[in-house]
């Protein structure tokens, strides 16, 4: 499907394994949806984020203070339809059957047209069990278009490009930038805008996300 199609799906869901990983991965195309008119855009996230890096204690504090950050990111684009699945962060492959039934009902329940999640080879084991379930159900829910985006683990072959504008290349530093106890942790702009200019080169433009699309 070509990006001018996609940006007339109505009805978006986006699955995040944590907070800031819907910024990372898909923000310019999120941008994007927001301008056209009519969009149901919903982001669900799976994990509470009570860890914030692999290996750390869970923290209940930082689980709040990420829905709180989550909030204000989304909100600059008027998203408000949140919906936090609170699993625990790090764990998720111990939750993998509850995480699917809350998956599918929700793909269902929203009649979702377009599915944007982790890519299929993203090594992060949060993020690879979430991609791992939401093609288990992609066999199930085929009315959707699903298009997997990319965190930390580069696509190998992307089959689509999101070229960004500068105004969206600005936003997505600047957005990423509410995540403020993650960016503690680990300052990751510098990454996210090199990222956006290596898939820029790609296609010719300064700027781009690259997707992988499932069918
Ligand atoms: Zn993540």
């Amino acid at each position: 499907m070509k990006l001018e199609s996609i940006l007339r799906l109505k009805r978006v869901t986006v699955f995040a394994p944590h907070q800031d990983d819907e910024i990372f991965g898909s923000w310019g195309l999120i941008y994007k949806l927001t301008k056209q008119l009519d969009k149901q855009i919903k982001i669900v996230f799976i994990s509470n984020g009570e860890k914030g890096v692999p290996g750390a204690e869970p923290d209940p504090e930082l689980a709040l203070i990420r829905k709180r950050e989550a909030a204000s990111a989304l909100q600059t684009l008027g998203i408000t339809d949140l919906d936090f699945l609170d699993f625990p962060d790090g764990e998720l492959s111990e939750h993998r059957l509850q995480i699917q039934k809350e998956i599918e009902d929700r793909i269902l329940v929203y009649e979702s047209e377009l599915v944007l999640f982790p890519h299929h080879l993203d090594d992060h084991p949060d993020h690879k069990v979430v991609s791992d379930i939401i093609l288990t159900v992609q066999s199930k829910y085929r009315d959707a278009f699903y298009l997997g985006y990319e965190i930390w683990s580069k696509i190998e072959s992307p089959t689509l490009y999101v070229p960004l504008t500068e105004e969206e290349f600005t936003s997505k530093l600047e957005t990423v930038g509410f995540y403020a106890s993650q960016l503690k942790l680990f300052d990751y702009r510098s990454h996210i805008k090199q990222t956006m200019k290596d898939r820029g080169n790609e296609i010719d433009y300064p700027y781009a996300e690259a997707y992988i699309s499932y069918k």
